[in-house]
């Protein structure tokens, strides 16, 4: 299968559009940016070629993802990059049941990705936005959607059903549907590779701790479980969302302390986890340092934060015997050696010692093993979506 080429890859949010040209082959990045502060008088374009050179351009006041999208275009004009590019790659969140993997977009795809926006609707709008504005900027180039849950599609029922009436799910599509898909699969391959094993051989926990933050069974190379559900509300602390929480709450909000239900939907989306409990912020390196000067809330989040993630690997433990590995990735993840340190002390029972050494060794980018030799093992894994939506783009566009 061929997956030469430069790809464009498009991430559309609610407020900015992301860009990066990416070499399908080595993952390479030869430019990225951000549109940022869209539909504000702060609206700016700030592109950069490789890793230098970062540029800040003016939008116009208000500007919406069509002017981001010419901004970027323009951008990739002045630098001679458009006439490389083989195709454009798309972030698509949610795909529901309709999209097991990537797949080129056409009026059906678009189409879909539409109905699907009721179970993601400040996602998917804004995808949709991008992918529009995109196919007018390059109309002679194909266009590839990769979705954030097309590789937990594999899950059985047990998995991603709810205890709740079947019906729901039958006729309603109420069911976990996962996200952080291409994460996931990409730190599941590396491990494989790492592990000098097939991927179709593996069985890994792939835990990725951004601002949102997910975990993933993977048996056999496959995603048998996962963290977020619906709505990646679901599950892990993370920086701003509660995670797993008393359904019955949502209620007792309403009807006892008269929240609207878009009060409550902020709550638990914007102003919950790291940064609720805190009080202080949802940026785990903030955390860190207040915890070290001894603010107890900061340390209380901290503490909150690795005790739930820490009973959802032992439960995926489960799921994925026998594990080869656990994987963490993720700006936490890659990064952070006081939760890693953490986590690992909570699992010391069920058999993960972390190697001090080379926990301070394997961040800011490097991958290795951060357990000891008698420990299960533990890889730290930087994750690239954005190499695997490209690499899906340039091998679809062959096709
Ligand atoms: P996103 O989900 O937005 O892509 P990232 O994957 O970049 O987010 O992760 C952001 C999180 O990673 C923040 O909580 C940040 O504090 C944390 N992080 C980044 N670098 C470090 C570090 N050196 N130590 C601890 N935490 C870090």
């Amino acid at each position: 299968m061929k997956t030469q080429g430069q790809v464009l890859v498009i991430n559309c949010g609610s407020s900015s559009v992301k860009f990066a040209i990416i070499i399908a082959e080595t993952g390479t990045t030869i430019a990225e940016g951000i549109a940022e502060r869209l539909f504000s008088s702060a609206a700016v374009f700030k592109p950069a070629l490789g890793q230098h050179n970062e540029q800040k351009r003016q939008l116009q006041g208000n500007a919406a993802h069509s002017e981001a999208m010419q901004a970027i275009v323009q951008f990739i004009r002045e630098q001679g990059l458009g006439d490389k590019l083989v195709a454009v790659g798309h972030r698509v969140v949610h795909g529901g049941e309709a999209f097991a993997e990537s797949v080129r977009i056409d009026e059906a795809v678009l189409a879909a990705i539409a109905a699907h926006s009721h179970l993601a609707p400040l996602h998917n709008p804004a995808n949709l936005k991008g992918i529009e504005a995109a196919m007018e900027a390059f109309p002679e180039l194909p266009h590839i959607a990769v979705f954030d849950t097309a590789f937990h599609q594999s899950m059985p029922e047990q998995a991603f059903l709810y205890a709740l009436p079947y019906e729901l799910y039958s006729q309603h599509g109420i069911r976990r549907y996962g996200f952080h898909g291409s994460s996931h699969r990409y730190v599941s391959a590396e491990a494989a590779k790492i592990l000098g094993k097939p991927l179709e051989d593996c069985n890994v926990i792939s835990v990725h701790l951004g601002n949102g933050c997910s975990l993933c069974a993977v048996k056999n190379g496959k995603s048998v479980d996962t963290s977020m559900g619906l709505t990646p509300l679901e599950g892990l602390v993370m920086g701003t969302r509660c995670g797993d929480l008393d359904p019955s709450l949502s209620l007792h909000l309403e009807q006892q302390l008269g929240y609207s239900a878009q009060q409550v939907n902020d709550l638990y989306n914007k102003d919950s986890g790291l940064l609720g409990l805190s009080g202080i912020s949802n940026d785990c390196r903030s955390l860190e340092k207040a915890a070290g000067e001894g603010n107890r809330r900061a340390q209380l989040a901290l503490e909150i934060f690795c005790y739930r993630l820490a009973k959802y690997i032992a439960g995926y433990m489960v799921a994925t015997h026998p594990l080869d590995a656990l994987v963490l990735t993720g700006g936490i993840g890659e990064n952070s050696t006081y939760i890693r340190e953490t986590l690992l002390g909570l699992l010391l029972p069920l058999g993960y010692e972390v190697d001090p050494a080379a926990n301070s060794q394997y961040r800011f980018g490097a991958a290795g093993s951060i357990s000891t030799k008698d420990s299960r093992k533990v890889l730290v894994i930087p994750t690239n979506e954005e190499w695997v939506i490209a690499a899906d783009a340039a091998r679809l566009a062959q096709g």
